[in-house]
């Protein structure tokens, strides 16, 4: 659980309505009870319930370990539907991603960049509660490229410097290698799939081509099934 707010260094809140519910409907958490607690960006620990009221929990914190280690993997993954972006962002947390560049391909429909669901308090309450269910506290950090072009030719050859370029598309030659260690930039295509230029241009730039199999994934499968199988 993430507080909403530090009262001091022992008391905390949490205020956000759908938290809440998530507390005494999930949880069934009454005073009393002890929580695995984290400070966002920070350490974690345990947190006793001390009251629970319409509007606010309250806990007294202690805080001693560090959150689980990440993934050396940033995630460029095409803008899905708004209607999957929220799961597909909780996923993607919830496995240990810290960077995720949602990205504009030929497939993406250009009003997917107006949805709301691209509000960045949006995205990062879909972060949170990934980040909820794994007990972690690190936030990834989420960049939005809304053109291809720019992105791909000016600003990712140098991300790609001292990393593994993978790019996921069926039918590519290479077999998804599995519980690699390095440094990892991962390509992930739109519901329509990424077109032959795209795919070109991403193995010009030493991407290697990998497949999942005969089978086509959507999106939100996709990702979990590359990042479980990858790292
Ligand atoms: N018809 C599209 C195509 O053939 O590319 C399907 C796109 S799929 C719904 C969405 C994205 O998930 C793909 O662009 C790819 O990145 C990934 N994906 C899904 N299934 C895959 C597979 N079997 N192998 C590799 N990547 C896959």
């Amino acid at each position: 659980l993430q507080p909403d707010e530090w009262l001091d260094d022992t008391h905390a809140t949490v205020r956000d309505p759908r938290r809440l519910r998530h507390l005494v409907d999930v949880h069934r958490a009454t005073p009393g009870d002890s929580l695995t607690v984290g400070a966002l960006d920070g350490l974690m620990g345990r947190g006793e319930l001390l009251a629970l009221s319409d509007g606010e929990a309250r806990f007294r914190v202690t805080l001693d370990r560090e959150p689980p280690a990440p993934l050396p993997v940033h995630l460029l993954l095409a803008l899905p539907r708004p209607r999957m972006l929220a799961r597909t962002l909780e996923h993607v947390s919830a496995l240990g991603v810290k960077r995720v560049t949602l990205m504009h391909t030929r497939r993406v429909e250009k009003s997917y960049w107006q949805s709301p669901e691209l509000k960045p308090e949006k995205i990062r309450q879909h972060l949170l509660l990934g980040l909820e269910q794994a007990r972690d506290t690190r936030l990834p950090e989420i960049t939005l490229e809304t053109r291809f072009r720019p992105f791909v030719e000016d600003r990712l050859p140098a991300l790609l410097e001292g990393r593994r370029g993978l790019l996921a598309h069926p039918g590519l030659a290479q077999a998804c290698p599995r519980a690699i260690t390095e440094p990892t930039l991962l390509a992930i295509g739109p519901e329509g799939g990424f077109v032959d230029y795209e795919v070109e241009r991403f193995l010009e730039l030493g991407f290697e081509g990998i497949h999942l199999g005969e089978r086509i994934l959507r999106v939100e499968t996709a990702v979990t099934a590359l990042l479980a199988r990858l790292f």
